[in-house]
């Protein structure tokens, strides 16, 4: 593994570095849907292809609805990339009206997509061994435009890949030297069931949770009380929904905020969640935090409840794929009230 990792190093030091994209010798155009897929389309293809993404960083592909200039770069576009498991709704709108005739990639081609009330949840990108299909399916295709440069394609593929895997090992680690009842947390948009089923990690989203309105006390004298029977040793804010309330939240139950989590889109340019890796590793590393945190033995309102003299007791009552099953992800209208 190391050997093939040096290896790997080692014919990086003579590929395009990324810096590289900003030349004009992109002869490849690719449009995808949101800042993720790009962010693997320039791992993959380098100098050679340019990316474009309709939803830019911080964005919610859930509810976009695209341009008049989307349907320009969709037109002159060789190949448009999109997550698929119905993350993009407006797609095939998309793509009759800018008549495209080029290839389209799923990227989750191939990957064996969770169900939540029956239909599919397309976050499929928050487990990094499904990256590694995405990868594969978007390698494949710029190979296949470019066969010209399908060596070093296929060599900055293999990196990639090698980095993906190196990545999931170490949270692998990293977690599961966490005690199994601090793995739970609070979150307002579930957007992380891979991730949670990866790293065994419970994410509870907050139910009659809204932030189309001011929230009235006794919606939150119920979400107080839904964190506190849950277990759960954080909250956290996402980079797709109002924090406003949650921070209220906190302060009532007395919890850790974590900060901010990102699900469906990547950071602006110049942060650390502004890749692919960085964001994984940055969420990563908001979550260790907070449960670190409560491991050392910091006092929190919930430690009652979340003993690991008690920790199958707690499961039982609150199992993920329960919790999970009744919400939905929604956008940055927030989660759905299930209360009424
Ligand atoms: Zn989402």
């Amino acid at each position: 593994m190391r050997l093939c990792v040096a290896l790997l190093l080692g014919m990086m030091s003579v590929l395009p570095s990324r810096t590289a994209l900003a030349g004009d010798a992109a002869s490849l155009r690719v449009v995808t849907s949101f800042t993720v897929l790009s962010d693997l389309t320039h791992e993959i293809g380098a100098e050679w292809v340019s990316v474009q993404p309709l939803v830019g960083p911080d964005g919610d592909a859930h509810v976009y609805q695209p341009t008049p200039a989307d349907v320009r770069a969709v037109g002159k576009a060789h190949i448009v990339i999109l997550n698929g498991l119905g993350f993009e709704g407006w797609m095939n709108r998309l793509l009759d009206s800018a008549q495209f005739h080029g290839t389209v990639v799923v990227a989750t081609d191939g990957v064996i997509a969770r169900k939540v009330d029956g239909h599919p949840d397309p976050h499929a990108w928050q487990d990094p061994r499904n990256v590694r299909i995405y990868v594969t399916n978007i390698g494949n295709a710029l190979e296949h435009a470019l066969p010209a440069h399908s060596t070093q394609l296929e060599a900055r593929k293999a990196l990639y890949l090698e980095q993906l895997e190196q990545l999931d090992l170490r949270l692998r680690t990293e977690f599961s030297a966490i005690p199994e009842a601090r793995r739970r947390v609070i979150t307002t948009h579930d957007a992380f069931g891979y991730f949670g089923a990866a790293y065994a990690i419970e994410f509870l989203p907050v139910q009659g949770w809204t932030t189309e309105s001011e929230p009235s006390a006794a919606v939150v004298g119920r979400l107080v009380a839904q964190a506190k029977s849950r277990g759960a040793v954080g909250v956290f804010l996402e980079n797709v929904t109002d924090p406003r309330m949650m921070r209220q939240f906190a302060r009532d139950t007395g919890l850790i905020v974590g900060g901010r989590l990102y699900s469906d889109a990547l950071a602006p340019s110049g942060e650390a969640a502004s890749t692919y890796l960085g964001m994984i590793r940055a969420n990563a590393d908001a979550l260790l935090g907070v449960m670190r945190k409560n491991s050392a033995g910091h006092e929190s309102p919930t430690r009652g409840s979340t003993t690991q003299t008690r920790p199958d007791r707690s499961r039982r009552s609150v199992p993920a794929r329960t919790i999970y099953a009744r919400t939905r992800c929604l956008n940055q209208h927030g989660m759905r009230d299930y209360s009424q």
